[in-house]
């Protein structure tokens, strides 16, 4: 016989921030049997994977080197569909060109014969080194990310229990001492070692079990998403609109609201209130406490635990676009300066503005017509800048800085490219203050140091508050899409079952 009643309505998330962490979270939450509102404070969806279109250029505000798509797919799977029926993700080969300040440079890819004739080029006498340190990185691969991302560290046992994991890793070791160990060549260490400045780390000062990424590139490739990544965030909205869940954007979060020590809803910039039964946060962890907890219910995140925390670097991001075409500029390009050490030092440590820099030239119209219009090409070019604490005064010091990187470019692989420029826009670590809402400004969060990872970073499950979870860079695994698409795995794991609060609230 048919019941009288309508079936109870199922619990309801609230999600706060539609970054790649929080879009994966909302779908997973949503494949559990949660009814799911994504809040967004910015105009469209997407975070740090915000998307710029003027003049025709498409501008992927961030994210742009796609690796592990398997765990893309994994989030369309749970909504009964693939990966490929929304997105054409494209593999990139090389993967990038590392550019030195004295011209030469080495293609990386993921074909390890190609590999050892680039690192031929160098240093023959390293390749033996080359070899051996490519089975460390997946050896860390496995223990790092295979066994650990998805873990949520809730308890110190959780720690306890890996410890064997991070020992067996030689943790304890940074990532440019693990390659200094293998290789001796100066530029091929930077070539093995800089992959943990994509996560906001210094090579110099993170656990050696980052180089988990060079292996984890090597083994799933180096993607491109044709429309840009912006079609990913696209494609993800879509998973979660279609399980029946929404994505409300212009929606600020001012305050979770905590009852008897349980969060039970939020309150919006407008002032609205919106209950739920949990809430998940994809804001930055320590803006989320400091700002959107009142303090009153916070005693492990209290304000002076999040100012010792150690936040990563910050990013001055030059947009731009060209009426001509660059051809022998690669899809992606790293421009090695003068300093390594140095520089990071300055970035990290000293937190001073240095006068030189690395770049990281983007050019996707070099892989996909549709990102900028005909005979056109688009671009960013990114500088590691330190964050807030540098005291720079970002509205006077932007333009002088874009002119030197400009100037830069103009003398090593864009001669004259100035006199064709079209769109121009800039993004410096204000923003990332004031528009993404990130503590001093810092691009990937807390700093992924091991005193800062795993058990010791932000928990999934909040420490302070029953139903309030965190998702996203600043939580556990850390920084990158990979990370952070993992991070919502990790929260998974710690959600609870919808059933057990139909019976809590019946
Ligand atoms: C320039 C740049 C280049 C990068 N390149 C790469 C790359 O090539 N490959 C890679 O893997 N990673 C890259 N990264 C790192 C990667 O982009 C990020 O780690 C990842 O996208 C962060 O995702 P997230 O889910 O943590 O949230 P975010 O993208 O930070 O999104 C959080 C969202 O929360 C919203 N929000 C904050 N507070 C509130 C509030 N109170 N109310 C409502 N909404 C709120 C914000 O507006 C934002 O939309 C790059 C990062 C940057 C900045």
């Amino acid at each position: 016989m048919k019941s009288p009643f309508p079936p109870p309505s199922p619990p309801h998330a609230i999600v706060i921030g539609s970054g790649f962490g929080g879009l994966a979270a909302a779908v997973r939450l949503g494949a559990k049997g949660y009814r799911v509102t994504v809040l967004e404070k910015l105009d469209a969806p997407g975070g740090r994977a915000y998307v710029h279109r003027r003049g025709g250029h498409v501008f992927d505000a961030g994210p742009t080197i796609i690796t592990a798509p398997f765990l893309l797919e994994e989030l369309w799977t749970l909504c009964g569909r693939r990966l490929s029926d929304d997105i054409t993700l494209k593999p990139l080969d090389p993967f990038y060109r590392i550019r030195f300040d004295d011209g030469s440079w080495f293609d990386y890819s993921g074909d390890p014969e190609a590999m050892r004739q680039e690192v031929a080029r160098f240093s023959p006498q390293d390749l033996d080194g080359y070899d051996a340190f490519f089975r460390e990185a997946e050896k860390c691969y496995r223990l790092g990310f295979e066994r650990l991302a998805t873990i949520s560290f809730q308890s110190f046992s959780d720690l306890i229990a890996v410890l064997p994991d991070f020992m067996r890793m030689g943790a304890w070791k940074t990532i440019y001492s693990r390659v200094a160990g293998f290789i001796r060549d100066p530029k091929l260490r930077m070539v093995f070692s800089f992959h943990p400045l994509l996560i906001g780390g210094n090579p110099f000062s993170v656990t050696c079990a980052y180089t988990l990424i060079n292996a984890l590139e090597r083994k799933h490739g180096v993607h491109w998403a044709i429309g840009g990544t912006g079609a990913l965030i696209t494609g993800l909205v879509g998973l979660v609109k279609g399980q029946g869940n929404e994505v409300h954007c212009n929606a600020e979060v001012k305050e979770i609201i905590v009852r008897d020590g349980r969060a039970c809803g939020v309150r919006l910039a407008d002032d609205r209130l919106m209950e739920s039964d949990i809430v998940v946060s994809n804001a930055d962890t320590a803006w989320t406490y400091r700002y959107l907890v009142p303090a009153r219910h916070r005693r492990h995140w209290t304000d002076s635990k999040i100012e010792r925390t150690r936040f990563s670097m910050s990013l001055f991001v030059w947009y731009f676009g060209t009426r001509r075409r660059y051809s022998d500029i690669p899809h992606h390009m790293i421009l090695m300066g003068p300093r390594y050490r140095a520089l990071l030092t300055d970035i990290f440590k000293r937190k001073k503005l240095a006068d030189d820099f690395s770049l990281y030239l983007h050019r996707p119209s070099a892989s996909d017509p549709t990102m900028a219009p005909e005979g056109h090409d688009t671009f960013y070019v990114l500088s590691p800048v330190p964050h807030l604490e540098s005291g720079v005064d970002w509205a006077c010091a932007a333009e002088p800085y874009r002119k030197k990187i400009a100037a830069y470019l103009h003398g090593s692989v864009m001669p004259g490219f100035e006199d064709h420029l079209t769109e121009s826009f800039v993004t410096t670590p204000i923003d990332f203050q004031n528009r993404l809402l990130s503590f001093r400004g810092a691009a990937f969060g807390p700093e992924p140091v091991l005193t800062q990872s795993a058990w010791f970073r932000p928990h999934n499950r909040s420490e302070d508050i029953d139903g309030l979870f965190m998702v996203g860079a600043s939580t556990h695994p850390g920084a990158g899409v990979p990370g952070v698409i993992a991070s919502a795995k990790a929260l998974e794991s710690v959600i609870p079952d919808p059933s057990t609060l139909r019976r809590a609230n019946a």
